[in-house]
């Protein structure tokens, strides 16, 4: 057996026993989270994280009715010719205390209080707006939206899922979920059923950051999953780290050889991109092609893109199967 050791010290921290004691049970989390068998003195950066977390958390809980929330949208690109095939909506939080926060600050927070849950709704009901307002017959867009763990905990994410396509009035095809790693090893009775009923109904499903979490070979195999996306980190090493060469390459194959589509994600340079391309890489995303917009920018965006198409077809003709 093992322990973990949270301290916290009478009365520099705290001034009450209860409160004496949420602090050492936190140094204690944090102790568990350094590696097990620690212990963690509640002082200095921990109480100062503590602190700014608690502040994050109760502002986060006005922010989507003070309006401080927004959804960019970063295009997702198909390599062989750069045309955008669609979406990806990403949150930003502009909080008058705290500046704009970064989402892998306060999605933390927001899963842990489960404030995701009407955030979460709140993102697919914009998404699904806005993409219905870009797409038309011969630029089929989709919108791929986040989704966590806790969404589907709730069980209501597929009436929720519906209730938003219907009302935005686009067809399921037109929306994609990203699932983590996580998110696809939870309560495989639970979110499998909801994730399968939604698919089958057309829904489009990504699986994020692959590579980063617990990969259940097993999972890839098992859950209809239309899209692997390569994580930033692997693609940063590209192509000079032969680690990072190695995994992305053997991923791409492996989403190939399951019938899956590769998307890989934070694309920043030029060798990169051929890389990716040469490899057979499919669709990438990244601020070589556009950083994440503000939905304002995205007509002009899409008015471009058009434009990039009909130019290279007066050239040379390309060919419809390939627009889709
Ligand atoms: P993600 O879903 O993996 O999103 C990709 C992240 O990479 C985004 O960060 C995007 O801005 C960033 N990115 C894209 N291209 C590049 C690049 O070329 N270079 C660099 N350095 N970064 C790039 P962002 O917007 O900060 O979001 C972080 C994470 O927060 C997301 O990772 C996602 O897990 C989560 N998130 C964002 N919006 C939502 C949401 O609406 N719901 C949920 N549940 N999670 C969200
Ligand atoms: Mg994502
Ligand atoms: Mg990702």
């Amino acid at each position: 057996m093992s322990a973990s050791i949270g301290i916290s010290l009478y009365p520099e921290d705290a001034a009450t026993p209860e409160v004496l004691l949420q602090h050492a049970d936190s140094a204690m989390y944090h102790a568990k989270g350094q590696g097990k068998r620690g212990m963690a003195l509640f002082a200095g950066e921990l109480s100062e994280r503590l602190a700014r977390r608690h502040s994050l958390e109760q502002s986060l809980r006005k922010a989507l009715d003070k309006g401080e929330l927004s959804v960019c949208y970063q295009p997702q690109v198909r390599l062989s010719d750069r045309q955008t095939v669609g979406f990806e909506a990403l949150l930003r939080w502009n909080s008058p205390e705290h500046g704009r926060v970064s989402p892998a600050e306060f999605i933390p927070i927001a899963e842990n209080n489960g404030m995701i849950v009407p955030i979460g709704q709140w993102v697919l009901e914009q998404a699904c707006g806005r993409i219905a307002a870009w797409r038309r017959g011969d630029r089929p867009y989709y919108v791929a939206v986040n989704i966590s763990l806790r969404q589907f905990l709730g069980g209501r994410l597929e009436e929720i899922v519906w209730k938003v396509v219907n009302s935005a009035g686009i067809p399921p095809q037109a929306l994609e979920l990203e699932i983590t790693e996580s998110t696809a090893a939870c309560d495989p009775q639970q979110a499998e059923q909801v994730i399968r009923r939604l698919t089958e109904a057309g829904v489009r499903l990504a699986l994020d950051d692959f590579g980063t979490g617990y990969s259940s070979m097993r999972r890839l195999r098992e859950l209809p999953i239309r899209t692997l996306k390569v994580d930033k980190s692997f693609v940063d090493g590209l192509p000079e780290d032969g680690d990072d060469v190695q995994i992305v390459t053997s991923t791409i194959q492996l989403a190939h050889g399951l019938g899956k589509l590769s998307l890989a994600e934070g694309i920043e340079t030029e060798e990169q991109h051929l890389f990716l391309l040469e490899q057979g890489c499919m669709l990438g995303q990244g601020y070589l092609y556009s950083p994440p917009m503000p939905e304002e920018l995205i007509p002009s965006w899409i008015a471009q893109s058009c434009e990039a198409v009909k130019a290279s077809a007066d050239s040379t003709p390309i060919r419809r199967e390939n627009m889709q």
